[in-house]
This record gives C-alpha cells, sequence and structure tokens, in this order.
C-alpha cells in the first residue's frame, strides 16, 4: 500500500521536476500553471498531462502539431517514483526523517542532473538552497549525518574541488569544474558527510572517466560533470542502506 502512494506521489513531483527541467534554465515560473506546446503554443489539456501512460499514449509527440516531447519528461516521471520506492525499501520501509532527508536530496539531484547534461549550468536557485536544506536535516533529531560531519564534508568537496578547478586552470588553460560543481560537491557534503561525499567524488570521476572513454569524447568540448556527481551520491545513498540490509534479512533467512 505505501508502495502504491510513493509510486503516485512520485509521478506527480515528478512531472513537477519535468517543470522545473525546462523552465529553470530560461528563467520562467515554476508555479504558472498552464503549461503549453513549445512550438505551437497549443495548451496542454489535462488529460494529456497525465504521467507516464499521456507519453506513452502519444507516443512522444505533441498531440497538435507532432513535435517531439523531450525524453526526459518521460524518465523523470518514471525515475522518481523508482528512486523513492528504493530510498523506502532501502531504510527498511520507514516513514523517517532520513526518508524526507533523501527524497528530497534525489528530487533535486534528477533536476540537477537533466538541467546540467542539457545546459551545461546548475543553477545557484538549486544548489544553494540545497546546501542549506543538508545542514538544518545535519541539526534535526534522528539524523543519519551530524552537523560535524556535514560541515567537514561540505567543506573538504568545496576545497578540494575549488583547488582542483583552479589548478587546472592554470596548468592546461582550461576550465574543468565549473561553480556550478563547487556548489553541488559541498551540497552533497552537507547531506552525506565525510565519506559520503569522498566516495561520491571517487565513483563520479569513475564513472566519468569511463563514459569519456567509451564515448571517445572530444575534449575540446565541454563535458558536465554534475550529472555523474548526482549518480555517484544517489547511488551512495541507495546501495549503501541497501547493500546492508540486504545482507542483513539474507541472515535473517536462517
Ligand atoms: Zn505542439
Amino acid at each position: 500500500m505505501f508502495y502504491l502512494i510513493i509510486f503516485i506521489f512520485g509521478t506527480v513531483f515528478g512531472s513537477f521536476f519535468n517543470v522545473c527541467i525546462s523552465r529553470i534554465p530560461i528563467k520562467k515560473s515554476v508555479v504558472y500553471p498552464d503549461s503549453s506546446c513549445p512550438v505551437c503554443k497549443t495548451k496542454i489539456k489535462p488529460y494529456h498531462n497525465i504521467p507516464i501512460i499521456s507519453y506513452i499514449l502519444l507516443k512522444g509527440k505533441c498531440a497538435y502539431c507532432g513535435t517531439k516531447i523531450n525524453i526526459h519528461y518521460f524518465l523523470v516521471e518514471i525515475l522518481t517514483p523508482i528512486l523513492l520506492i528504493l530510498l523506502f525499501i532501502s531504510l527498511e520501509a520507514q516513514f523517517s526523517i532520513v526518508f524526507f532527508k533523501y527524497a528530497i536530496f534525489i528530487s533535486f539531484g534528477l533536476i540537477i542532473f537533466f538541467i546540467d547534461f542539457f545546459h551545461y549550468i546548475i543553477p545557484n536557485k538549486l544548489s544553494l538552497p540545497l546546501i542549506i536544506i543538508g545542514f538544518i536535516f545535519s541539526i534535526l533529531p534522528h539524523t543519519d549525518v551530524n552537523w560535524i560531519s556535514a560541515g567537514i564534508g561540505a567543506l573538504s568537496g568545496f576545497l578540494l574541488f575549488l583547488f582542483t578547478a583552479y589548478f587546472f586552470q592554470k596548468i592546461t588553460d582550461k576550465d574543468s569544474l565549473g561553480g556550478g560543481d563547487i556548489k553541488l560537491i559541498a551540497a552533497i557534503g552537507a547531506f552525506l558527510g565525510i565519506w559520503g561525499t569522498l566516495f561520491t567524488i571517487l565513483f563520479s570521476s569513475l564513472i566519468a572517466l569511463a563514459t569519456l572513454l567509451v564515448l571517445k569524447h572530444d575534449r575540446q568540448k565541454h563535458f558536465p560533470f554534475g550529472p555523474f556527481l548526482v549518480v555517484g551520491s544517489i547511488f551512495y545513498i541507495l546501495a549503501g542502506n541497501t547493500l546492508i540490509s540486504l545482507y542483513l534479512s539474507f541472515f535473517n533467512l536462517y
């Protein structure tokens, strides 16, 4: 029953995140109620705006002019509930403060992932509040990362990225990590604490490197690191706990 509730909430929130992904980079209000097709400007009818189902029924195209709807609409509507359900399972199916903490982190993470992926920016509007929210959770009771670990995590991530960006720029005269990445790693530090931050940096760098090698990406081109940081940190949140609970449930069988 809880899973169904999370699924429905997840898809509804997911459609709101999609509005954020398309409107924040072009500085349009996310609370303005009506959505319309960006090409033919036709207002989207409520029955064409049902999460997941509408995208499939319309085969990913505008009902009026046939313009392709960006795939992120479908991906975010399906990924949000899946990630929230995995989070719920990994926290032993409890609606705890830790669940809400990481549900917020994953929500911001998904929006940042797609905005950075499409536009090569991580808006301050997202990264700065995320840092503050991380610290608020670190001083609440029954949280998992205390404010000391959050502070060390945020500061070390921030400084590490700042120095990397600075020296890389000095040596190669090219930009590597942007200001957005530096603020994002500070937010990750505030949420995950020092060990989670170090894990995220290591894991994200490895998958970024692997992706570069597979794609044989032209190094002159811009290569956003934010999406990898999001994947790395969400992997840490879900797998860290999931592996432990799988391990425990394995022994419960006996
Ligand atoms: Zn249209």
